[in-house]
């Protein structure tokens, strides 16, 4: 059967209301070493610094950005932007159109309870859509 998102058009126009960068004790921002470096670059920071205040590990041993004391991105700033937007990692510019968001019909839809801009909005891109899915596939085999 055919990915959800070719089936049928998918429509999102993000609000800026910041729910995808809380993670709420259950989600990760994970990051790779190079995301990690352009992050750090970007803000002028020592790698012991940069690490010791913005990255944790994981058991399993994966890099992931550190939550604030409000259970959202260490990143979000209190307008619902993003203080590292330009080098932000892939997890972040992909969002909403991660492979097992918009493979499935199902998934697209309870996403949208978390995410207000899904079926808001423009039709977007299919061609936009498989580079993300593409680029994500491509991270998780890196
Ligand atoms: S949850 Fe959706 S609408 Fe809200 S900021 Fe994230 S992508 Fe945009
Ligand atoms: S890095 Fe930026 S876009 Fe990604 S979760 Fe944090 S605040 Fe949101």
């Amino acid at each position: 059967m055919q990915p959800f998102y070719l089936q049928q058009p998918l429509r999102f126009s993000c609000t800026r209301c910041g729910e995808c960068c809380a993670t709420a004790g259950e989600y990760y921002v994970y990051l790779n070493q190079g995301e990690s470096e352009r992050i750090r670059e970007y803000l002028q920071l020592s790698r012991g610094w940069f690490r010791r205040r913005y990255l944790r590990r994981l058991e399993e041993g994966e890099r992931v950005l550190v939550s604030a004391a409000d259970e959202r991105c260490i990143f979000l700033n209190s307008d619902g932007s993003c203080r590292v937007y330009p080098v932000r990692p892939l997890q972040c510019r992909s969002y909403p159109f991660w492979p097992e968001l918009v493979n499935s019909a199902t998934a697209w839809q309870r996403e949208s309870r978390r995410c207000e801009g899904i079926n808001r909005g423009p039709e977007v891109a299919r061609g936009k859509i498989e580079r993300c899915v593409q680029a994500c596939q491509q991270y998780e085999q890196d």
